[in-house]
Formats: structure tokens, C-alpha cells, sequence
């Protein structure tokens, strides 16, 4: 009997000598409820809010699958699932990483596809980065900041005049659905080429077909060069559209602390409340006014301020943000737009009205204001950007008036005549930015009343006319770019081609 009991010291005592084992703390808790995407979690008792919680289950591919504490509680923690969340049960353990969730960022996400953990699904093989980012992140304060003073130019005539964005700016775009607001982000985003600036186009909840397409006319402009495309279909789960925008914006920020410029679009931030919503209220937070929980200011306001223009002190990079809003039968005063508004630094607002009558891109000039954009204007720009919005807007208290059909006296007749004129030269197709040199000779012909006797059906073909024949003979269109100004040389030499430009065209000859 003894003999055993020694025996059996001996072995524990030799083990216990032999032990290497590292010490490795872990805080460990159990799944007590799941379901919808949601766990919650008895048992991790330190856990931060966003922390990543590994679980101990692997998903169908192999993997392992990650949630995100969002839920702070007495007795547990609600835990939102990333990706595939049935193979998770009641009972399995959850382990806190301590870590916030990240994304990997880089020059080697550019020209890529990602989902919302940066993980990539364009068939191209993975991403291999050095460097991780957290998804969350605090704004850099204002000390590190500067006032917007460079342009991003979208190409958009009707933008670039007379709602400039700068670099560091937040201008959202907002309208009911179908009314070209996509359309206006991704040529931004097909203009910057060039322009030393990155792009980063983060789709939320968005049907993958469509997706589709905005890459392939990214790819046929050459704009994925310079591109980062996030995507959370409209069938990925709640919780992976609730971080899309984040992680986007994370990988935004690693060209920003390089010095870099980056645009970044939000389309949109409707489904992305809509998201959040969801989460909230499967979490059993408190539903506020339209459902949405009391911290959806939040959700946007922390996402919007991480767009800034740095000081040189701090690199001198920018993001500039284009967030989307789609709105419901151009209700601005609902929730959410309202919310939106208030945290960026001026709108956009799309027409139906405009839309349908075909003056698209349908910027009401009236409801579209930039608040820190005409700034970062270019001086010749600015110069004739003023004159324009002011012909645009007397046009539209005009028309309304002429409507009475009474006798209008010749000085108003003048002045409808031009505002047609205006409209009509803010007319653009899709996929055609325009040089900000040619946008200005646009302009510059018009105020000066250079195309007073172009009819307002041969505008277009007027001003294409115009751009070619400038572009063929002179250098202006460029020298306008670099010098930012229409200096006396300059305007000479554009009379001058305006001029002979408007002698060889034959209806204006007949005319006379
Ligand atoms: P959704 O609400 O579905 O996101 P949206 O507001 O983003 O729509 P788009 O998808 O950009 O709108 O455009 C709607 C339609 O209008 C598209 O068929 C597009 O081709 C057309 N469109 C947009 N801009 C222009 C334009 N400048 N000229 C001609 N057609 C345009
Ligand atoms: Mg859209």
C-alpha cells in the first residue's frame, strides 16, 4: 500500500519538476445565449468595448469566428458575430483577445475588393500586409488640424462651380433613390486620376451585381489603380455592414498618417443605420425615435470626424469624406438625414423633379450649400463660379415668375435667356468628368455672354466644340490648371479662340 503511495509521489513530484508550462492569462467565458447573429456571453469580466472575442468554434471553411463586444453588462456581454455564426452553440467558450478588432491596410489593398475585415472576395488571391489598423479610432483633435485650402476636383460642373469641396472636407450627398447620387461619388472618385489623392469606395448593404459593375467602370477609367473598393453585400449580415464604413475608414487612415490625400465615399449611411438598428434592437437596447437606438448620432458623428485636413506638424494628409444619404420622398427632416447634415460641413441635394426633366446631374443649386469648400476654389475658378451661381439663382425666382405669362421687359428677357443657358451647361453625362481648365473656358464663354447667340439646344455641342478646338491649338486648358488663374495673356489668347471658333460655326452665321 505504502509502496504505491511513494510510487505515485515519486511520479507527481518528477512531473511537477518537469513542468514548463508558460503562464498565459486568459480571460474566458461561456456562450449563454445565441442567435440572429448575436451572442451573449457569461464570464468576461474585463472585456473592452470593441474588443475582438475569439470563439473556440470553427465555421464551415476551417476558420475561426470572431465577434465584437458591443454590449457592456452586469452579468454579461453582448457580442456581435462576424460571418458565419450557426456553427456557434450554447455552452462553447469565448476567449477576450484584449485586442480592438483590426483590418490589415497597405499600399497592397489598393486595387482590391474586401469585405468589411478586410479580408479579400475578388478571386484575386489574399492580401498579404505588414501593418494592422483598429477599426476604431478617436479623430485627431484640433491642434493636428488645419483649415480645407486644396480642391477636390470632382470633375462636375455643377459641383466644382458652385458646391467646391476641399481636401479634408465632409460633403454629403442626399436624395431619394435613382437619382444619380452613386453616380456622382464615382466620378469623383474617376477624376482623381492623377490628382495624388487615394480613393477608398465602401458599399454598404448594396446588391453585389451592381457593385460589380461600378468596379468594371472603375477598372475601363483606369481609377482602380488608385482604388480600394469595401463591400458588404445586401445579404452579409447586419454586423459586418455595421463596421464596413470603419474599416474603410481604417484603411483610409494608414495613407493619412503617410501624408497622403484620400477620398473616401459612405454609400450609404441610411443602410448603415438601418444596420445598426438591427443590432440594437436584437441587443435589447431601448428603441428610440424611428426604432433607431439613442447613440445613432454617435454611430455617425465618430465616423465622420475621423475625415480631417492635417497640419504639417502632423504630415499634412486629408481624408475627404462623400457620405450618402438616400432619403424618402426628399423627407430631409427624417432622422437620420437630419442627423447627417448637422455633422458634415455642407450637402448635395439631388431633385426628382430635375432628375426626370433630364438635368443630370440633378443638383438643386438652390438647397446645395458647401460650407468650407470655395476656399480651396482656384482663383479662376472662383472668379467665374460667383457670376454663375448668381445667374443660376436669379433664373429660378425668374422662371417661376415668368410662368404668369405677363409681358416681361427686355433686361428679364436677357436674363432668362442666360439662365436657360446655365442650366443647359450643367448638363453632364455619366463617366465624363471635365478638366477644371475646361470647366472654367465653359463658364468664362458664358458670363461674358459669348454664347448668348448659341441656341440653347446646340449648347452642348457648342461647348464640346469649343474644348476641342482649344485643346488642339493652345495650351490654355493646362496653363489654367497650373497657374490657377486666367491671367491677360491667358484671356487674350481665349477671346481670341472663342472668337475663331464662333466664326467657322454655320448656324451662328446664318443667324446674322
Ligand atoms: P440608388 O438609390 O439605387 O443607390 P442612386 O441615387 O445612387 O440610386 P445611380 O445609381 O447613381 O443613383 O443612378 C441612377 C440612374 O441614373 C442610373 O441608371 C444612372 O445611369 C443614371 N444617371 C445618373 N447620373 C446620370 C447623368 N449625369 N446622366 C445620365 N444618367 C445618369
Ligand atoms: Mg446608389
Amino acid at each position: 500500500m505504502s509502496n504505491t503511495k511513494d510510487f505515485i509521489l515519486e511520479q507527481l513530484k518528477t512531473q511537477i519538476d518537469n513542468y514548463q508550462g508558460e503562464l498565459k492569462e486568459q480571460t474566458v467565458g461561456t456562450v449563454i445565449e445565441v442567435g440572429d447573429g448575436i451572442a451573449r456571453i457569461s464570464g468576461l469580466s474585463e472585456v473592452m468595448m470593441s474588443e475582438m472575442i475569439e470563439f473556440d468554434t470553427k465555421d464551415n471553411s476551417g476558420k475561426k469566428v470572431f465577434g465584437v463586444a458591443l454590449n457592456l453588462e452586469e452579468d454579461s456581454v453582448g457580442v456581435i458575430i462576424l460571418g458565419n455564426y450557426e456553427s456557434i452553440k450554447e455552452g462553447d467558450t469565448a476567449i477576450a483577445t484584449k485586442k480592438i478588432l483590426e483590418v490589415p491596410v497597405g499600399e497592397e489593398m489598393i486595387g482590391r475588393v474586401v469585405n468589411s475585415l478586410g479580408d479579400a472576395i475578388d478571386g484575386k488571391g489574399d492580401i498579404k500586409t505588414s501593418t494592422h489598423y483598429p477599426i476604431e479610432k478617436i479623430a485627431p483633435g484640433v491642434i493636428a488640424r488645419e483649415s480645407v485650402f486644396e480642391p477636390v476636383q470632382t470633375g462636375i460642373k455643377a459641383i466644382d462651380s458652385m458646391v467646391p469641396i476641399g481636401r479634408g472636407q465632409r460633403e454629403l450627398i442626399i436624395g431619394d433613390r435613382q437619382l444619380g447620387k452613386t453616380a456622382i461619388a464615382i466620378d469623383a472618385i474617376i477624376n482623381q486620376k492623377g490628382q495624388n489623392m487615394k480613393c477608398v469606395y465602401v458599399a454598404i448593404g448594396q446588391k453585389e451585381s451592381k457593385v460589380a459593375g461600378i468596379v468594371a467602370k472603375l477598372e475601363e477609367h483606369g481609377a482602380m489603380e488608385y482604388t480600394t473598393i469595401v463591400l458588404t453585400g445586401a445579404s452579409d449580415p447586419a454586423a459586418l455592414s455595421y463596421i464596413a464604413p470603419y474599416s474603410g475608414c481604417a484603411i483610409a487612415e494608414y495613407f493619412l498618417d503617410k501624408g497622403e490625400d484620400v477620398l473616401i465615399v459612405y454609400d450609404d449611411l441610411s443602410k448603415h443605420a438601418v444596420s445598426y438598428r438591427e443590432i440594437s434592437l436584437l441587443l435589447r437596447r431601448p428603441p428610440g425615435r424611428e426604432a433607431y437606438p439613442g447613440d445613432v448620432f454617435y454611430l455617425h458623428s465618430r465616423l465622420l470626424e475621423r475625415s480631417c485636413k492635417l497640419n504639417k506638424d502632423n504630415g499634412g494628409g486629408s481624408i475627404t469624406a462623400l457620405p450618402i444619404i438616400e432619403t424618402q420622398a426628399g423627407d430631409v427632416s427624417a432622422y437620420i438625414p437630419t442627423n447627417v447634415i448637422s455633422i458634415t460641413d455642407g450637402q448635395i441635394y439631388l431633385e426628382p423633379d430635375l432628375f426626370y426633366q433630364g438635368n443630370r446631374p440633378a443638383v438643386n443649386a438652390g438647397l446645395s450649400v458647401s460650407r468650407v469648400g470655395s476656399a480651396a476654389q482656384i482663383k479662376a475658378m472662383k472668379k467665374v463660379a460667383g457670376k454663375i451661381r448668381l445667374e443660376a439663382a436669379q433664373y429660378r425666382e425668374l422662371a417661376a415668375f415668368a410662368q404668369f405669362g405677363s409681358d416681361l421687359d427686355k433686361e428679364t428677357q436677357k436674363k432668362l435667356e442666360r439662365g436657360a443657358r446655365v442650366v443647359e451647361l450643367f448638363k453632364q453625362d455619366q463617366f465624363a468628368p471635365l478638366l477644371v481648365g475646361k470647366q472654367v473656358i465653359s463658364f468664362y464663354s458664358l458670363i461674358n455672354g459669348y454664347m448668348d447667340d448659341v441656341p440653347v439646344e446646340k449648347i452642348v455641342e457648342f461647348e464640346k466644340g469649343l474644348h476641342e478646338k482649344i485643346e488642339n491649338n493652345t495650351s490654355i486648358i493646362k496653363d489654367i490648371g497650373i497657374k490657377g488663374e486666367i491671367d491677360e495673356n491667358i484671356e487674350k489668347e481665349l477671346i481670341k479662340e472663342i472668337k475663331d471658333y464662333k466664326s467657322t460655326l454655320e448656324y451662328l452665321i446664318e443667324n446674322k
